[in-house]
């Protein structure tokens, strides 16, 4: 114990010291609370009778210890991954593997659980408290508490393994984006790059000590080159270095593959959902979600198939045609959509991504998204500095609402950098819960502030000018501060449903992608949208070009999502163990069924799937779409009204972004618009109707 004394992760209160976190703090923190956990876990079963306060309540407490000791360490290994760091993450996955697996199988809790259920102090439990109890139950049956004691034993090494394969997998993702860079000296090659793609790529060079200019697989830099060079071979080396990324083909073939880990998982998570009586891991995803058989998931993406593919179609025949008339490529690859799609957007709505950006700076961007949710929801954002962080661009900030009550803080972390895994996420960093130190329940208690990180991977700023966003990066921001919304304005009191705990996956996407409106509207962008050097407003012009490219190319896009979520959703629907399972095979029929675009041979996109093989979408990537006709129709309550409505926001409020998993998120739905869901919405907006 004594050696636990200064380690910032034993016993951790409030914000973590990220500053003082080094990697040998971690197993020594993590190896005391599980032991701790255990000790109490014992004496709590050693009780004569189970209630709320002397069971649930502990548990839910000792959960809550792991998740706010793990959080920091998992949101570094994330942001500021080093070899050290790594090691000690991984070598703490088994044991938290195993403990949760314990914690599942255990008979003795599940009894008690049962016996609460049962009891008569069930009746008078609030909703919360009743559906965290039914989760409970339902958990146990899905940790194998069922099973005789040798399927359970397998039980617990397929879950162990499963960890770390996903570990490696994202692993490997990370250091194959990072192990290519190709070093230009020639800048003849990168014609029509614009100037902030070059000073990025200049400092890029400058920070490995080159000269001229170094582009990388970061998104960022590879964005550019796919969208802006002029240079054919140039765009179809760097498509083929980014989509053979930690594979068997490409320039790093064979240096971080996952195939093995892809056929590995893919085994696994089939043994394991008929270890539990599922058919297919795809039957077992769903019985946590809110689509109710597979059947209904299928039949949704084939839906939506069938309106999006002709029309993705005649905008790819319109592409094809203008490539041919404007420009001297007569066949398009993969390598050339984003090229070309850019160059006749230009000549069809004159409207550049690179026009956009100068209204875009990083900082009146967050500070309009702050507006919008002032007038949406009466939110006040203040930053708070001096606060401890790992990183210097790092910044902090607390969310009053319009009562002055403290109801969220969160970091956000905007730019990319070494060590930091792609893409943008949200976390949960602290989960609100009520503390009630001395069980009275009402009246000493406190409210434990939830805490998000908000990470994205944007252009940071450069030659002494601010970081300049595409909108398509706007989106992007507002998308995951939904998210984080959905995290810290829950008022529910217990942390298992608490925020986006216990929320259905294909739900959880809806606060998300609802904030994304916002982008696109006129009175909203007049809020931020303003020139970083002259502060001029986003002109009325330049809006409506904007306005009216919307939905250009937006059919590609949406077959684009469907072949992933068709992709993963029958991945683990047609799994059969008795056949060789080829991925590739099943890859290329989704994309002869949905894809307009045809890819390369040794495109491998599928390796570097974290979403579905290190994140938890797996059979569940059509939340995506699913939770867009959710927020689409939402939204249109707002369209009904006025954007700004804040009595439509209050209702959004109160009835969907503070009841964390505390019910269905159908009858949230309800609650919010009166009825249930339509699709009218989504396909109006994506002018599919
Ligand atoms: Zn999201």
């Amino acid at each position: 114990m004594s050696k636990l004394v200064n380690n910032p992760l034993y016993n951790i209160k409030g914000l973590p010291a990220f500053s003082a976190i080094r990697p040998q703090h971690i197993e020594p923190a993590i190896d005391h609370l599980l032991e701790q956990n255990r000790n109490t876990l014992k004496s709590l079963l050693k009780q004569e009778h189970y209630t709320w306060q002397n069971l649930i309540q502990p548990i839910e407490d000792m959960d809550e210890l792991i998740g706010k000791t793990w959080s920091p360490v998992s949101h570094l290994n994330s942001v500021a991954n080093t070899d050290e760091l790594r090691d000690a993450y991984n070598a703490c996955l088994p044991k938290l593997s195993d403990y949760a697996t314990e914690m599942g199988q255990n008979q003795d809790l599940f009894n008690a659980y049962q016996t609460i259920k049962k009891g008569t102090e069930f009746t008078s439990f609030d909703l919360a408290q009743k559906k965290i109890i039914e989760n409970a139950l339902r958990d146990f049956k899905l940790s194998g508490i069922d099973l005789d004691q040798e399927k359970q034993g397998r039980y617990k090494e397929i879950r162990q393994r499963q960890s770390a394969l996903g570990s490696q997998f994202s692993e490997n993702v990370l250091d194959a984006t990072q192990g290519w860079h190709k070093h230009i000296t020639d800048k003849s090659l990168l014609e029509g790059l614009p100037d902030s793609a070059l000073a990025v790529a200049q400092q890029a060079a400058q920070s490995r000590d080159m000269a001229d200019y170094v582009f990388t697989l970061d998104f960022p830099s590879y964005y550019a080159i796919m969208t802006y060079a002029n240079n054919r071979n140039l765009r179809e080396e760097f498509y083929r270095a980014f989509s053979t990324r930690a594979s068997d083909q490409g320039p790093t073939a064979h240096q971080w593959d996952n195939s093995k880990i892809i056929t590995e998982t893919l085994a696994l998570r089939h043994e394991i959902s008929q270890l539990l009586g599922f058919k297919h891991f795809a039957e077992k995803s769903l019985a946590t979600k809110m689509a109710q058989n597979t059947d209904q998931v299928i039949e949704f993406l084939e839906n939506l198939a069938v309106r999006a593919h002709p029309a993705a179609q005649k905008e790819f025949q319109e592409l094809q045609q203008w490539a041919a008339d404007a420009t001297d490529i007569d066949q398009v690859q993969a390598w050339d959509i984003g090229w070309l799609s850019e160059k006749y957007r230009q000549q069809k709505f004159q409207l550049s991504e690179e026009e956009l950006r100068p209204y875009f700076s990083a900082d009146k961007v967050t500070q309009g998204l702050f507006t919008v949710v002032n007038k949406l929801y009466g939110l006040k954002i203040s930053k708070i500095d001096n606060v401890d962080v790992w990183h210097n661009d790092v910044t902090f900030y607390e969310i009053h609402d319009q009562n002055n009550i403290l109801r969220g803080q969160f970091y956000l972390d905007l730019y990319t950098r070494e060590g930091k895994r792609g893409g943008a996420w949200m976390d949960s960093c602290i989960t609100r819960k009520l503390i009630d130190p001395d069980n009275s329940h009402i009246a000493h208690s406190s409210i434990q502030t939830p805490v998000a990180f908000l990470t994205c991977n944007f252009t940071p700023a450069i030659d002494g000018k601010p970081s300049l966003l595409t909108h398509n990066e706007v989106i992007t921001l507002f998308h995951e501060f939904g998210h984080g919304l959905h995290h810290m304005l829950t008022q529910v009191d217990y942390v298992s449903v608490s925020g986006i705990e216990g929320v259905p996956w294909d739900a959880v996407e809806l606060p998300s992608q609802f904030m994304e409106n916002w982008c696109w509207e006129q009175q909203a962008l007049n809020l931020f949208a303003k020139h970083y050097d002259t502060g001029e407003t986003l002109p009325d012009k330049l809006y409506q070009r904007m306005k009216n490219a919307k939905n250009f190319q937006r059919a590609m896009v949406m077959v684009r999502q469907l072949e992933f979520a068709l992709f993963d959703f029958k991945l683990h629907l047609e799994y059969d163990p008795n056949n060789i399972y080829d991925v590739q095979q099943l890859i290329t029929q989704v994309r002869d069924q949905v894809a307009v675009i045809q890819a390369p041979a040794s495109n491998r996109f599928q390796n570097s799937f974290s979403h579905i093989f290190a994140g938890g979408y797996a059979a569940g990537y059509y939340s995506y779409l699913w939770a867009e006709v959710l927020s689409a129709d939402a939204f249109s309550a707002f369209e009904d009204t006025d954007i700004f409505d804040s009595d439509t926001g209050q209702r959004f409020l109160h009835a969907i972004l503070e009841k964390g998993g505390t019910q269905e998120p159908m009858e949230l739905f309800v609650d919010f618009r009166g009825r249930e869901p339509k699709i009218d919405a989504l396909l109006r907006h994506s002018g599919l109707n």
